[in-house]
C-alpha cells in the first residue's frame, strides 16, 4: 500500500505550518481588524484567500476533482518546487528526469540538491522504461513524465506511463500536462484517485493564454495537496491572479476556440515549412510548438532574429540535433515567419 508519510521528509511531517490570520474566519462580510491591512484603499487592501477557495471550486468542476484534490500555485513551476522540496532529502535523495525534457525539473533539482538520474528517451522520443527503472534506487523519490513533452513536442505511450505509475510505489510520478490542451488524449487526471502515487501538474499559461498571470496546478489524492499546501508561502497565488483566473474560467469557450485556432495554423504552418529545401524532418506534434529539424539551425536562428522573430534554437539539445522549436503564433505571425524564412532562402 502506498503511504504518502513514509516518503515525506521528517522535517515536513513535523512542520508546525504558518497559520495566516485569514485562514480562521473565512466569511466575506465583516470587520478585519485582524491582519494589519490599510482599511482605505478599497481596491487591494485584502490579504488573498490562502487556500483559493472560489477559484478552486470552479477548477475542480471543470476537471472532475474535488477541490482538496488541488494545489494551486505561483505557476507549475511552485508546484515543481514544493514536490522537491516535501519529498527529497537534500544530498541524499535522487529524482529521474527522462533526456530532454522540460528545464525546470533540472534546475529545481540542483536548487535543492538533489541528484538527477537523466535516463534518454527513446530514438523515436519515446520513454524507456526498462531504462528508467534500472535507475531507480531506494533513495529514488521522484520520476518525471512531460507528456506531449517539451521540445520533442509528442505525447508518450500511455501503457508505458501507467506501467511507470503502478510499478513505482516508492515515490511520486510527476505527469506534467502543459500542453494537454492540445493533445488528442485527455490525459491522466482521471486516474488520480486510483493511483496515489500520481501528481498530474497543469497550467493556465498555455491554452488559457495568461502566462503572465502565474498560475499552475498540481492534482493528486487528497494527502499530497495537503502537504504542498503546509509548506507553500501562506498567500502564494494573488488577488489579481486569482481574479483573472475566475473571468477566464467563465470564458471557457475562448479558450476552446483559441486551441482550435492554434492547431489549424499549426498544420498550414508544418505544410508550409516543409517546401523549404533546409527544413528536415518537422516531429509529429500534440503542442502548441512544433520541432523542427533543419540544415544550419544557428545560421537560421540568427537570421529570423535580425529579422526581429524569435524562436528557440534546441539544436545542441540531446536527440535534438539541429532541431529549432517555433511556437505557433496568429496567423499573420506564422506568415512573418515563413516571409522571412523565404528571404533566408533567398540568400543561399
Ligand atoms: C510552459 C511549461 C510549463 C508552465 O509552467 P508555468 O510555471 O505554469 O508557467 C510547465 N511545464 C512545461 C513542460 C512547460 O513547457
Amino acid at each position: 500500500m502506498f503511504d504518502i508519510k513514509s516518503i515525506t521528509r521528517k522535517n515536513i511531517l513535523d512542520l508546525k505550518p504558518y497559520s495566516s490570520a485569514r485562514e480562521e474566519y473565512t466569511g466575506k462580510d465583516a470587520v478585519f481588524l485582524d491582519a494589519n491591512e490599510n482599511p482605505f484603499n478599497k481596491k487591494h487592501n485584502r490579504y488573498p484567500d490562502p487556500l483559493q477557495i472560489d477559484l478552486k471550486n470552479k477548477i475542480s468542476t471543470l476537471k472532475k476533482v474535488v477541490h482538496t484534490q488541488l494545489f494551486l500555485g505561483n505557476g507549475s513551476d511552485e508546484a515543481i518546487d514544493l514536490l522537491f522540496r516535501a519529498f527529497c532529502s537534500p544530498g541524499k535523495d535522487n529524482v529521474i528526469i527522462p533526456d530532454p525534457t522540460y528545464g525546470m525539473y533540472q534546475v529545481c533539482a540542483d536548487i535543492n540538491d538533489i541528484e538527477v538520474k537523466n535516463v534518454s528517451l527513446t530514438e523515436d522520443f519515446q520513454l524507456d522504461v526498462k531504462s528508467i527503472f534500472k535507475k531507480v534506487n531506494k533513495h529514488t523519490k521522484l520520476i518525471f513524465i512531460c507528456t506531449p513533452n517539451n521540445p520533442t513536442s509528442n505525447t508518450f505511450k500511455e501503457e508505458d506511463v501507467l506501467e511507470i505509475i503502478q510499478n513505482f510505489q516508492q515515490g511520486l510520478v510527476v505527469v506534467d500536462e502543459a500542453y494537454i490542451d492540445f493533445a488528442k488524449t485527455n490525459g491522466y487526471v482521471k486516474y488520480i484517485s486510483e493511483y496515489k502515487n500520481l501528481v498530474v501538474l497543469q497550467t493556465f499559461s498555455k491554452a488559457w493564454g495568461l502566462a503572465g498571470i502565474r498560475l499552475g496546478m498540481a492534482i493528486a489524492d487528497a494527502e499530497i495537496i495537503k502537504i504542498l499546501n503546509s509548506i507553500k508561502y501562506p498567500y502564494n497565488v494573488n488577488v489579481l491572479t486569482q481574479k483573472a483566473a475566475l473571468d477566464a474560467l467563465n470564458e471557457e469557450a475562448d479558450k476552446n476556440l483559441w486551441v482550435t485556432l492554434i492547431l489549424k495554423e499549426k498544420k498550414k504552418l508544418e505544410k508550409s515549412l516543409q517546401k523549404f529545401p533546409f527544413v528536415g524532418h518537422i516531429f509529429p506534434s500534440d503542442a502548441n510548438f512544433l520541432l523542427v529539424k533543419v540544415a544550419k539551425p544557428r545560421e537560421i536562428y540568427d537570421f529570423l532574429t535580425n529579422e526581429k522573430i524569435i524562436i528557440r534554437d534546441r539544436s545542441k539539445v540531446h536527440l535534438c540535433l539541429n532541431c529549432l522549436r517555433i511556437t505557433i503564433g496568429t496567423e499573420q505571425e506564422n506568415l512573418l515567419l515563413l516571409r522571412a524564412l523565404e528571404k533566408y532562402a533567398e540568400t543561399k
